[in-house]
């Protein structure tokens, strides 16, 4: 249920209706606007109650039910477009955010090669990952801790953010302590005991969308992180599965135009895991940022051909230097910049 206060409301007014939310044993979040303070009463049973108990407390205009699943995530909680900082890249703002790297880490000079070239195209961000979620237990899992303390050195070499996911919750403080923006796998976009203890942090989050998951159970899965206070949440869309297989993944270029309607969370794509194959990754990244995509995450490696992980989906230097380019253009078309 979200109650809406009148511009100006007196504190004591705000005071009134988080003590009704809470004598009626539900939670609540606050949206402090720049005029006005939107609450949201979040528990299991809110549908029960009427919402005339919160719509005759002084101060409040509106009081309206939000029937999706998802509630901190959604436009009604919050009409303003989140804009996520990160030193001083911002995703969600007039300015693309194109993150960009290795798929893993490798080595102290494969990441360091990865990272100038990634930087001098232009990324705000650069990926890669240490703990990798492998399909089969034989492949590469990553260089975990030794990787993170790498991906820390570039981050102060270059003067750039990183970001590498997370796995398992019980490894948040540990990848916290490194990285700047902490991944959410699509595999693990329903491990809802990581995303309560992501919810805890002040880093944002990058939640990929899961292969097969709807963009409504996407939403409420960051609703977990929301609900722990933590309100930096980027959302990632990664393809998911179809009966199409002459790529890796669909890309859902739906999705995007679908969470700028419904949520006020920043979105970006990732075109590298839905192409599956070098080739396609462009148009699938020029088709995202056509769409309305706050930013982009590619995977760029020095040499493709010795990568250890996703190599054939990787773009080498000179291909992304050109996609760079041509994702300027399209920007512009947009008003927007890269
Ligand atoms: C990745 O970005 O490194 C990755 C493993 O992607 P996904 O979780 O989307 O498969
Ligand atoms: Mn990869």
């Amino acid at each position: 249920m979200i109650v809406e206060m009148r511009k100006n409301a007196l504190p004591r007014e705000i005071d009134d209706v988080i003590q009704k939310a809470g004598s009626l044993g539900f939670s609540f979040q606050q949206n402090v606007g720049t005029d006005k303070t939107v609450i949201a009463i979040l528990g299991g049973n809110t549908g029960q109650i009427s919402t005339d108990i919160f719509a005759i407390l002084p101060g409040v205009v509106n009081v309206t039910r939000i029937m999706k699943p998802y509630k901190l995530a959604s436009r009604e909680f919050k009409h303003k477009d989140t804009i996520v900082k990160i030193g001083s890249a911002e995703i969600g703002g007039k300015k693309l955010a194109v993150m960009a790297g290795p798929c893993a880490v490798e080595s102290r000079k494969q990441l360091e090669e990865a990272t100038r070239i990634v930087k001098n195209a232009g990324a705000c961000v650069l990926r890669g990952g240490a703990f990798k979620p492998r399909s089969s237990p034989f492949s590469f899992q990553g260089l975990e801790e030794a990787g993170l303390e790498m991906l820390a050195e570039v981050k102060k070499q270059f003067d750039i953010p990183i970001v590498t996911e997370v796995v398992d919750p019980h490894h948040v403080d540990m990848v916290a302590r490194y990285a700047d923006i902490l991944q959410v796998g699509a595999r693990n976009m329903q491990n809802f005991s990581l995303l309560s203890e992501l919810g805890k942090l002040k880093h944002p989050v990058l939640l990929k969308r899961g292969l097969a998951n709807t963009v409504t159970e996407w939403l409420t899965a960051a609703d977990y992180v929301l609900a722990g206070g933590n309100h930096h949440v980027i959302l990632c869309e990664r393809g998911i599965r179809t009966f199409e297989d002459s790529t890796r993944f669909s890309m859902d270029i739906s999705s995007v135009a679908v969470i700028k309607k419904s949520s006020h969370l920043p979105v970006i794509v990732d075109p590298s895991h839905a192409a599956g194959h070098y080739s396609l990754v462009p148009s699938l990244a020029r088709a995202a940022i056509a769409a309305g995509a706050d930013g982009l995450l590619i995977e760029v490696h020095p040499n493709p051909k010795e990568a250890l992980v996703d190599g054939l989906q990787s773009l080498t230097p000179s291909d992304f230097r050109r996609l760079m380019g041509e994702i300027k253009s399209i920007a512009a078309a947009l008003g927007r910049s890269v």
